[in-house]
């Protein structure tokens, strides 16, 4: 097992078969070299730092109906909210002046947000607030529209592709296309932006092989940003009474992508933050190193709720900004609020 994580180390790959061997039998001391392993390939990419992202969740209509999903079209119980224009600028503004320098926009498939109000909101974050990366997660879209987005100064698109097991795929979200989803990562990159993949961990009747075909997957497109995060239930979906993914497994398969694809950029996520409350500082340790604070206005937090459990701070921001650095630091490393692109990136 030493001989398979010190591979993986050196070449940053392993075949499928080694990779579920070593999911299959990785004993806790093994995990402890691979975690060791995983946390000095970040120093060697990006340091001990650990950048902050403000995150900002647009909107919780979606025309989408996955079935972990609290946000999901079926769920009548959710109160929809969307964030004007305004309400969107002001919360980049709010960050920019706390020192951030990246906004992530997320929000549900909402088919109010038009390219061209993208445009126009993009545009006027480019100008509010110079310099800062806009980073959008806002679904599945077409390539001219990523590329209009792009165009129009955005930098990072975040889509999960949240299982790269077709069946399973398909079997949580109905009426849509693994494919088409994959196709969409495909376009992202290809236009241009950085984009960001990633997969739930936990899901029903998923297995080592299951997540071996996302490490796989994973090292074939090559994205800059990697989310993953448990899978955790929300009582209003079809899923509700389902066990969901641990932290445990989490993080393993943090240090697994961080000796994959050591120049990714790899958040610590809330959901990991909601299961386990010490979930992200060890997140750090096993490679990540993205945090995304929440900026979204008060009111409209406890509304996108993707999961049960949710933590909703109505802390300051620059209160729970300075809570979170504290918490970095406590954990060994340097939060750092500067773009952090992806270090192989360059706008073309
Ligand atoms: N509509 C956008 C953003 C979706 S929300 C998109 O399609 O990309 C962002 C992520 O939250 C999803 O990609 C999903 O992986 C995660 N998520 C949704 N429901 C969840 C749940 N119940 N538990 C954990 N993560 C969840």
């Amino acid at each position: 097992m030493i001989h398979l994580i010190d591979k993986l180390f050196i070449n940053n790959s392993l075949t499928k078969e080694e990779l579920i061997f070593l999911l299959d039998n990785l004993t806790e001391s093994d995990r402890d070299y691979l975690i060791s392993k995983a946390y000095e390939t970040r120093l060697r990419t990006y340091g001990n730092t650990v950048f902050l992202r403000g995150l900002i969740e647009i909107t919780n209509y979606c025309k989408r109906d996955c079935c972990y999903c609290g946000i999901r079209a079926s769920n009548s119980s959710a109160q929809r909210y969307r964030l004007t224009e305004e309400e969107i600028l002001q919360a980049c503004i709010n960050g920019f002046e706390l020192g951030y320098r990246t906004f992530v926009l997320q929000g549900g498939e909402d088919a109010y947000f038009t390219d061209e109000k993208l445009i126009k909101i993009i545009s006027s974050i480019k100008s509010k607030c110079p310099e800062a990366a806009v980073t959008l997660s806002l679904g599945e879209k077409s390539e001219s529209s990523y590329k209009a987005l792009y165009d129009a100064g955005a930098d990072r698109y975040l889509l999960r592709h949240e299982t790269a097991t077709k069946s399973l795929y398909e079997s949580i979200h109905p009426n849509m296309s693994f494919e088409n989803r994959i196709e969409c990562l495909k376009d992202i990159k290809k236009v241009g932006l950085q984009v960001g993949a990633g997969f739930l961990i936990g899901l029903p009747n998923q297995t080592n092989r299951d997540i071996v075909n996302d490490l796989i997957f994973l090292k074939e497109l090559e994205p800059h940003m990697v989310g993953i995060g448990p899978f955790i239930p929300q009582k209003n979906t079809p899923l509700r009474d389902e066990k969901g993914g641990d932290s445990h497994t989490t993080i393993t398969l943090l240090a697994i992508i961080r000796l994959l694809l050591p120049n990714v950029l790899l958040p610590a996520t809330t959901a990991l933050g909601t299961i386990d409350s010490s979930g992200r500082e060890k997140a750090f340790k096993a490679g990540a190193n993205v945090i995304m604070p929440n900026l979204s206005p008060f009111e409209c937090r406890k509304k996108y709720a993707l999961y049960d459990g949710k933590v909703f701070t109505d802390t300051e921001s620059a209160e729970e900004k300075k809570k979170i650095e504290t918490k970095i630091k406590e954990a060994g490393f340097e939060p750092v609020l500067s773009r952090g692109d992806n270090i192989t990136w360059k706008r073309i």
